[in-house]
């Protein structure tokens, strides 16, 4: 499998060099050449096999450049009970008897999705290093909304090879997500808080790739790679729990070879929902993918009009994962809708870059509204639906999986289509205490987010995620803060 630019469909490469790179050189996102097509009566003997078999197979089709060594040792070293809190990986749970079945993405060691992807890319990651001769130290660099950023510095802290610099927006995380970073120990990577919203912090980082600085760091021995979800390392993992899902159903006889089910994706820089795409293209029976955001409800007012307008007001919600403007892979969308047209690809991210806007209609915007139901529910509505799941089926959301119950609940209203789906949660409600106790018409004493995690588990009966726990007794370790401006000096800085 060989992989293309969005924006340049002739810079063409593999998948090691596809990963390594994390972005193309022209702004563009690296996609497989093609989508790689499964029979369900191959999949027929994972039904009994545990996650990582079946993750062997998916990775298999697109990583054609690595061995199966190399792809055996990274699943091993990924999804181990070292790490996951659960031996299922993504085990499914019940939520009462409405044909609903929660798929739980946060029992890795930072208890949200994030952690599905990036426990396995850095081992993706220095494979391709290694068998690529590549001379140059690797410095990812990220920009997160919360909890990549905390994902991304335990799958690379300490590993060889690397470096890891992590910007996070100030005032934009949970106290907890915050807490998580800051008191990060390793030898190889900084933390730094910026001074704007999570956009701003993205098109910093963006800024960066596209600079001046990446060549001139070249030459300092440095290459700077990305464990955002722009990396084909990180949407690759994401698919594999669809399949997996699924095969979970067809297991326990939710679902038979031949129905399909829905899926409802909490979404913000639409990676997890493009993942779910990519599973529905291969052949996996989706029905409709329903993207599921907060009351920044930009994809479902595209989705809706075509019209993909950044021109509004940005909204700090109780699902700050989620706070985003601009969806970079919704990019990768684009390019299937337009039949792999990389010059219209770029024209439209010329002109979300020139005026903030861009919008599509005809046969395109067609496609998107079948493919996709989007929907959003506003801070009061996830709030309620974090309490309605708790008193009627004694099941606990965190916010951005509320979200994704408050959606489901619209779309079954207005379409009457109730057969099987998955909730994709995102992320345990342990991290984020505070919101969620405020949904429980609790209110503590104490404004220490810590102190919520222990009213919240004696409340509710709930166990804290082991990796949550003793946190508050964490020294900090980073400190520092820097304005958009100076990103570039604090990576400069960290560097020498
Ligand atoms: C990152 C994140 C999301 C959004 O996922 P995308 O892939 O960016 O759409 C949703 N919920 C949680 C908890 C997250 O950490």
């Amino acid at each position: 499998m060989l992989y293309e630019s969005t924006r340049e469909k002739n810079s063409i490469l593999g998948a090691m060099e596809a990963i390594k790179q994390g972005i193309s050189p022209e702004g563009g996102l690296f996609v497989p050449q093609y989508i790689p097509k499964v029979e369900i009566s191959d999949l027929a003997s994972l039904v009994r096999a545990d996650y990582m078999e079946r993750a062997k197979f998916i990775l298999k089709l697109y990583l054609s450049d690595y061995s199966d060594d190399d792809i055996n040792s990274s699943l091993l070293a990924a999804y181990n009970q070292d790490s996951f809190q659960s031996s299922d990986i993504a085990p499914i749970k019940e939520m009462g008897t409405s044909n609903l079945h929660v798929l739980e993405l946060w029992h890795g060691p930072t208890a949200a999705f994030k952690d599905m992807a990036l426990q396995l890319l850095p081992h993706l990651m220095t494979k391709a290093i290694r068998k690529t001769n590549e001379q140059n130290e690797i410095v990812i660099l990220t920009a997160t909304s919360g909890d990549t950023g905390k994902a991304a510095l335990e799958g690379f802290k300490d590993v060889e090879g690397t470096r890891i610099m992590v910007f996070y927006p100030a005032e934009g995380v949970s106290e907890m997500q915050k807490l998580q970073m800051i008191t990060q120990e390793g030898g190889n990577l900084k933390v730094v808080g910026v001074e704007g919203n999570f956009d701003d912090t993205q098109s910093g980082v963006k800024d960066i790739f596209s600079s001046h600085l990446d060549k001139q760091l070249t030459g300092k021995g440095y290459r700077l790679s990305s464990a955002n979800s722009i990396n084909w390392g990180r949407l690759l993992p994401q698919i594999v729990y669809y399949f997996s899902a699924w095969l979970d159903l067809l297991k326990t006889g939710v679902v038979t070879e031949e129905q399909e089910f829905n899926v409802v994706v909490p979404t913000g820089n639409f990676g997890n929902i493009l993942a779910a795409y990519y599973a529905k293209e291969m052949g996996l029976p989706i029905g409709k993918l329903i993207c599921a955001s907060n009351d920044n409800s930009i994809l479902t007012d595209f989705i809706n009009t075509g019209v993909y307008d950044t021109n509004r007001r940005f909204y700090n919600t109780t699902s700050p994962s989620m706070d985003i403007l601009i969806s970079s892979n919704l990019e990768r969308l684009l390019y299937e809708l337009y039949d792999r047209d990389d010059k219209k690809v770029l024209e439209l991210m010329q002109e979300l870059a020139a005026s903030g806007k861009y919008s599509i209609d005809g046969e395109a915007l067609e496609r998107l509204q079948l493919l996709m139901y989007g929907g959003f529910a506003d801070m009061d509505q996830a709030g309620l639906a974090i309490n309605e799941g708790f008193e009627k089926y004694e099941y606990l959301m965190d916010t951005h999986t509320a979200v994704g119950w408050h959606v489901c609940e619209e779309y079954r209203k207005e379409t009457a289509d109730d057969i099987p789906t998955i909730l994709v949660s995102t992320a345990s409600p342990f991290k984020f205490p505070a919101y969620v106790l405020g949904a429980l018409n609790i209110r503590p004493d104490s404004d220490d987010e810590t102190d919520h995690l222990d009213i919240l588990s004696k409340v509710t009966g709930v166990e804290i995620p082991p990796p949550l726990k003793g946190l508050s007794s964490k020294a900090v370790l980073h400190k520092a803060e820097c304005s958009i401006k100076g990103m570039e000096q604090e990576l400069l800085s960290f560097l020498e």
